[in-house]
């Protein structure tokens, strides 16, 4: 089958052939996509899943590529990017996000309106649909905290909505969403008694983001999920390997729970240190840490 035909003359959504991966991810490394598609509406996405599950090709959903590794053999099949799906609706104090919208677009229109509630989620670098898959969270604020409804698609293209009440948010993830793409989120949210005190909150997470961050590198964020009663980062410095390379990859110096593609690391080395810093820390420890980022493709 002629599927750029089908992309384009059919589906009519924007593609991209053989796509280094290394532009639509943090990590700024990683293989070529086979296809990337760009839907800009709901009815696109759906034609798309529709066509793809009725031909057996394996399909993806990338939203900005913030907590993604992408193997350096890359991803066949299509890869289903949102980014361009991103309305947002006010309505007193409730916000309908569309699943590409950058979470921090939707914290800063909220934080200028006098709504509080997400501020303490500002500089997460994701979308909104990422941010509620993985049930994004920083300061101890998560996403689902402030949800109240996600409308989602299952991969035969039905939509449905699902209230908070039938999920179950967990750390990092969300039990009841694994088969299903999340199309937009609603957000209940407060009026804030002291917009100025609002402003402050935001403004003094992002600066701790930037003073605690190695955010001049490319990353994804931190690599592991928080240990029961710990802090990967802190058992990953106590095994000694702040700084440690391997390739260009390397343990960050300012955050030793963050891996940066230091000098034109590919994914292999990115994921040489996470294994390395896996089995040292367990070696030391007893502790396993569990991996937060998600590898796309072979390692
Ligand atoms: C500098 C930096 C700091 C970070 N700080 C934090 C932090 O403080 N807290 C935190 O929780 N995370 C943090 N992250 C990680 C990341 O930003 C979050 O996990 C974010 O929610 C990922 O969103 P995304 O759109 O980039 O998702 P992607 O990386 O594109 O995808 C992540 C996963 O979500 C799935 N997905 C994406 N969109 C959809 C959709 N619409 N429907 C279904 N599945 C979907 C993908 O298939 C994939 O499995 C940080 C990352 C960086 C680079």
């Amino acid at each position: 089958m002629d599927l750029k035909a089908k992309f384009k003359n059919d589906l009519k959504i924007s593609y991209i052939e053989n796509v280094p991966m290394a532009s639509y991810t943090t990590y700024k490394t990683g293989g070529r996509a086979e296809f990337l598609l760009l839907p800009e509406t709901k009815k696109q996405l759906q034609a798309l899943y529709v066509f793809a599950r009725a031909n057996n090709i394996p399909c993806r959903v990338l939203g900005l590529g913030s907590n993604i590794l992408v193997s350096d053999q890359g991803v066949k099949g299509i890869t289903c990017c949102l980014k361009n799906i991103r309305s947002i609706t006010f309505d007193d104090t409730t916000v309908l996000a569309a699943a590409g919208l950058p979470l921090d677009s939707l914290i800063k229109n909220a934080v200028d309106k006098g709504l509080e509630g997400v501020e303490d989620l500002s500089g997460i670098p994701g979308s909104i649909g990422g941010a509620v898959f993985m049930n994004a969270g920083a300061y101890k604020a998560e996403t689902f905290d402030y949800i109240t409804q996600v409308e989602v698609m299952d991969l035969n293209g039905n939509f449905k909505t699902i209230n908070k009440a039938d999920l179950k948010p967990a750390y990092r993830h969300v039990f009841g969403l694994e088969n299903f793409i999340i199309i937009a989120a609603k957000f209940e949210l407060k009026k804030t008694q002291n917009p100025a005190a609002l402003k402050a909150r935001r403004q003094e997470i992002l600066a701790s983001r930037q003073a605690k961050q190695p955010l001049d590198y490319p990353s994804a964020g931190s690599v592991f999920k928080r240990p029961k009663g710990n802090f990967a980062s802190k058992l990953i410095d106590e095994c000694g390997l702040k700084g440690k390379e391997i390739g260009g990859a390397k343990v960050s110096t300012k955050h030793a729970g963050f891996i940066i593609n230091y000098n034109n690391a590919s994914a292999k080395d990115i994921k040489n240190l996470m294994d390395e810093a896996q089995t040292c820390v367990f070696k030391k420890t007893g502790v396993k840490l569990e991996l937060e980022q998600i590898l796309w493709g072979d390692f």
